[in-house]
């Protein structure tokens, strides 16, 4: 079994290389990121409020979730779009901070790569808690004007000012939780991307699988 564990703040950088890697080493790849929107998603469609802990790990428990070729269904509604969304953005780092809910996304995580025999897995806390015996653990730093750039870009979100002023947010938040901070694990390999292109970071990647 093969899990490589790429975890990173927003905008390191951690999606494209998790992809260019996977397609490298003909693995699939689980972006974790977008399992704490989904559940962010199906709390804001079903109407809970993000602050009551315990009805947000019920919709966790019970919500159906496939994440597939890009694409991200909830309870049978494509989310694909809406978890890149404002809204969903709002609130991931408020869900995401909820044990009950993260007690759920690893236990879904560690199913999905028991089911595939391996795989590239990104987050925050996959080298820490998820995977903490992964074959290789890595993570991804970059300034924080390339990181605002780069999602600014991606999400088409517009102003690269707001975007940077969310990750800052997030990031405070993300690091700052008790449960599961995002942190580099113990045997992480850090990668400053701010300069570094995408091939470039996943040969360094490879090198540390030898
Ligand atoms: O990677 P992305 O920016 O899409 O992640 C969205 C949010 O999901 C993060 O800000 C964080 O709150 C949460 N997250 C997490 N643990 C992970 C992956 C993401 O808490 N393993």
């Amino acid at each position: 079994m093969s899990v490589i564990a790429i975890d990173g703040p927003a905008g390191s950088g951690k999606t494209t290389v998790a992809r260019a890697l996977a397609d490298r080493l003909g693995l699939e790849y689980l972006d974790t990121g977008a399992m704490y929107r989904a559940v962010a998603f199906a709390v804001l469609r079903r109407g809970v409020d993000p602050d009551e802990s315990e009805q947000v790990a019920r919709v966790a428990a019970s919500m159906e979730l496939t994440l597939d070729g890009g694409y991200c269904l909830v309870d049978g509604v494509d989310a694909t779009v809406d978890i890149r969304g404002s809204e969903v953005t709002r609130v991931v780092s408020i869900v995401s901070a909820i044990p009950g809910v993260r007690t759920e996304m690893v236990y879904r995580q560690r199913a999905w790569v028991a089911a595939r025999g391996g795989g590239v897995i990104e987050g925050r806390d996959i080298g820490s808690v998820v995977f903490p015996d992964a074959d290789a653990k890595v993570y991804l730093t970059a300034s924080a004007d390339v990181r605002a750039r780069r999602r600014s870009d991606q999400d088409d979100a517009g102003d690269v000012e707001a975007v940077a002023a969310d990750i800052r947010r997030r990031d405070e938040a993300d690091s700052d939780r008790r449960a599961s901070p995002l942190v580099r694990a113990d045997g992480a390999v850090e990668i400053d991307t701010t300069t570094l292109g995408v091939d470039e970071t996943v040969d360094r990647i490879l090198g540390l699988l030898g």
